[in-house]
């Protein structure tokens, strides 16, 4: 029985969240990914900020590699601020191909928790890009940090809230079993909280971005981690989400199918559908 357990435990660890939907692999959609890179060149003119999905198990366009992961791409007129990685580099490195994003103009890399599906694309954008600052949970394994100096990146432990930079800032290590950070933007429209996994609980998260700045949410996005809940349970979260007032969401990954459902019927148009390929821009 202990045996069980602990293979159990090991395939948590190496998967990462539990769960795995919408995972499809895709290789048309040309003129979609013309159209998100118009969209991100739009934003490098006059756009305040651009969002741009690297890594997800849901499609937003048709075209880029879909796989059981998270990254995100925030550019905003100063920086490229890289949100996870994914799973695997040579997906996460053919989808910023295919949208026009270079490893070489990435600043900084924020990684939300330790989990594979989130980290494991890492090495391969240091490998092309040592000059970028990696900013991690301190609860990260010493040997991980050290991997990644190795290759002459610098690391910036984050263990309380912490400013990444201007307008940008981490939560701080948040949860007890597995420690992850989330991202948090202040724009002209409101905070952009933006989750890798969302294990310390989604709410809490808004929460604490709030307390943080004393400002409003204008938008969620990323992994919710509501895949084993039932409707009831999601229902009662969607509403703790308008008490909140946060005005839009884009859950994707770990956020689960019923989850994504839910929250478009509640949202209606102010629902992202959020997925590998998607660009918002600010
Ligand atoms: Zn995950
Ligand atoms: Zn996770």
């Amino acid at each position: 029985m202990k045996k069980i357990i602990a293979f159990a435990a090991i395939v948590l660890v190496l998967t990462g969240c539990i769960g795995k939907t919408g995972t499809k692999f895709k290789e048309k959609g040309g003129e979609k990914i013309e159209e998100s890179i118009q969209i991100i060149r739009e934003a490098d003119t006059n756009k305040e900020l651009a969002l741009i999905i690297l890594y997800d198990n849901y499609e937003g366009i048709p075209g880029l590699k879909t796989d059981w992961g998270f990254s995100c791409l925030v550019k905003t007129r100063r920086e490229n601020i890289l949100f996870d990685t994914g799973g695997n580099s040579e997906i996460l490195l053919s989808n910023m191909e295919k949208l026009g994003v270079k490893s070489e103009e990435i600043d900084s890399i924020v990684l939300s928790h330790i989990h594979a599906d989130h980290t494991g694309g890492l090495f391969g954008v240091l490998q092309k890009n040592s000059n970028a600052t990696v900013f991690l949970p301190t609860s990260f394994p010493e040997e991980f940090k050290e991997r990644i100096k190795s290759y002459g990146a610098s690391v910036v432990e984050i263990s309380r809230e912490e400013k990444i930079s201007e307008n940008v800032l981490s939560t701080g290590e948040l949860g007890f079993s597995i420690k992850e950070q989330s991202l948090v933007i202040k724009t002209s429209k409101g905070l952009i909280v933006i989750t890798g996994c969302a294990h310390p609980g989604i709410v809490k998260i808004i929460e604490k971005a709030m307390e943080l700045t004393g400002k409003k949410v204008f938008l969620v996005l990323g992994g919710f981690h509501l895949l084993n809940k039932s409707e009831a349970e999601i229902k009662e979260i969607i509403k703790e989400f308008r008490e909140l007032g946060v005005e839009r969401v884009a859950p994707s990954h770990c956020s689960g199918d019923l989850t994504r459902r839910l929250f478009q019927q509640e949202y209606g148009e102010k629902f992202i559908e959020n997925g590998a390929g998607k660009v918002i821009n600010i």
